[in-house]
């Protein structure tokens, strides 16, 4: 069994839901009283989410290329972020490990074209929506096409995350705001719904919604399990 690292705590809400998903599979995969080899780097989220709104990714990355190089000091052999929006500094973040770095569009593209889709209604922080990194994976690598939501509701979508979700607060308004976005992107031609973001699933769940759902939360740590233990069907991007 391979000794995973996370960099979590963006947030730690989402962070204990990876925490559980990995043991969880673990001891699914191998039986017994089996579970997860891992090293955990948590950040404080002040920090980060002040960071990222004041735009100052070069001190972000030079966190996370941090929290890289302590996990592999500690002996962490392959490396998650636990957060969509941070992958915004894989390439760096990997580089500083020096070790392979899961990365979260990957996961979520392999169940995508699992299902034999090719266009997909992306939510996530505004950073995940707007940006490059994580939709241009999708198409560069993958070929997987994203629509978004307009710039009004990528706000409601990005403040619920940062004001309700990323503080433990889950209320049905915001979830029927979600599904009224979702209703949106599938009129405009998704054909799956990405909860691109890893506090998400805390709202949202493929009951809610009649597209199919891909939970990167819960494919990211899937994947984790896979290259953790052997094998499967995840396969690097
Ligand atoms: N966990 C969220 C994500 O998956 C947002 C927190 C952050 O900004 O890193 O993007």
């Amino acid at each position: 069994m391979k000794t995973i690292g996370l960099i979590g705590g963006m947030s730690w809400e989402s962070s204990m839901e990876y925490y559980r998903l990995i043991n969880e599979g673990v001891k699914n995969r191998l039986g017994g009283f089996h579970s997860a080899k891992l090293i955990m780097y948590s950040v404080d989220f002040e920090e980060i989410e002040r960071l990222q709104h004041q735009g100052d990714w070069e001190k972000l990355t030079s966190i996370m290329t941090g929290a890289a190089s302590s996990l592999t000091g500690a002996g962490a052999e392959l490396l998650l972020i636990c957060t969509n929006t941070m992958h915004k500094m894989a390439d760096e973040t990997e580089q500083a490990a020096g070790v392979p770095l899961l990365h979260i569009a990957d996961a979520a593209a392999a169940a995508i074209k699992k299902q034999g889709l090719s266009k997909v209604g992306l939510l996530g922080t505004r950073f995940t929506m707007e940006q490059n990194f994580y939709r241009g994976r999708f198409l560069d690598r993958h070929g997987i096409s994203t629509i978004i939501p307009d710039s009004e509701d990528m706000d409601v979508v990005h403040d619920i995350i940062f004001n309700e979700l990323c503080l433990g607060k889950v209320y049905d308004s915001s979830r029927k705001e979600y599904v009224r976005i979702i209703n949106w992107l599938a009129k405009a031609g998704a054909e799956g719904i990405v909860l691109g973001c890893t506090e998400i699933p805390m709202l949202i769940s493929q009951k809610d919604v009649q597209l199919p759902v891909f939970n990167t939360t819960e494919l990211h740590a899937a994947a984790a399990v896979d290259a953790s233990v052997g094998n499967a069907e995840w396969q690097p991007g």
